[in-house]
């Protein structure tokens, strides 16, 4: 092995999910499945591949408040839209990502799409929440509606497949979505045998959700659909080969080393900003949005 290799530290599996609203059937991978040091993604709620039934009415989750961080969720199966109280709205389909900065607070809610849930269908999402730094948690809410025709796309050599770059760079591709630290999120659509090799920052933590597919990692790991793949950090070199048609969401960040402070929907970094966020939110200082 050589010295520049980032190496696994864990493959996991999905824990056992539970249902965010009537809308979402999550794995959480972190902060809650498992302890992992993954900052600035805070936390990973993995919608593994389900079959939501016709229903008139659309299934999701009604009216709640974010401030300090970033939601961003990524479809590859069904469509979701999204409200918010700062007047943004837009529907994600397969391949499209919707960025949402919360930070100084925000009221969304999130449902499935009219026509999807009408018809029903299969139902894939990922959502991560992206912890901003402390200079930035108070910063005006923002929203990035990512189509998949804006996403960057780096075709590897012999049809091995595609890096979508969504936020971050690919061997100076930049991706379109802005961020407050530096951080990498692609989705890498591999052909069976397609090969990559990823290069991040020993200090980046890192890591890959499995949704489709299985790959060889480094010549050594193996790991399959719903798994999470956790790197150490040491090394910055990764390799990847893709042992059938494979679908990979990476993600690497910057640490960001500030302390934390969660309730809910708020993640601060001391208790007196959760109250205070606590306090703003009651006051009706979030904007308002009809249900
Ligand atoms: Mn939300």
């Amino acid at each position: 092995m050589e010295a520049n290799v980032k190496r696994v530290a864990s493959v996991l599996i999905a824990p056992a999910p539970h249902m965010v609203g009537d809308g979402f059937r999550v794995h959480n991978f972190f902060p809650s499945g498992y302890k992992l040091k993954m900052s600035p993604f805070f936390l990973l709620d993995y919608n593994s591949k389900i079959n939501f039934s016709a229903r008139k009415k659309p299934r999701g989750v009604g009216v709640h408040p974010h401030r300090g961080f970033e939601t961003i969720t990524i479809a590859y199966h069904g469509a979701v839209a999204h409200h918010d109280s700062a007047g943004n709205s837009g529907i994600i389909h397969p391949g499209d990502v919707q960025w949402m900065t919360a930070a100084s607070g925000i009221l969304h809610k999130e449902y499935h799409e009219e026509a999807f849930s009408v018809k029903g269908g299969d139902f894939q999402m990922v959502q991560l929440w992206i912890n901003l730094p402390a200079r930035h948690k108070m910063s005006p809410p923002k929203y990035q509606d990512i189509k998949q025709a804006n996403i960057q796309k780096h075709y590897l050599q012999n049809n091995g497949g595609v890096i979508e770059v969504i936020a971050g760079e690919y061997q100076d591709l930049k991706g379109f979505a802005s961020t407050f630290s530096p951080l990498h999120l692609f989705n890498a659509r591999l052909n069976k045998g397609g090969k990559a090799v990823f290069t991040f920052p020993s200090n980046f933590n890192t890591g890959f959700v499995i949704i489709e597919g299985g790959i060889r990692i480094n010549d050594e790991e193996v790991a399959g659909v719903d798994q999470f793949v956790h790197f150490s950090n040491e090394g910055s070199e990764i390799k990847i080969e893709a042992l059938e048609n494979s679908i990979i969401l990476v993600l690497s960040g910057e640490p960001i080393n500030e302390p934390i402070a969660q309730y809910g929907p708020f993640l601060m970094n001391n208790s007196e900003e959760i109250q205070q966020a606590i306090s703003d939110y009651n006051q009706g200082k979030f904007g308002y949005l009809e249900e």
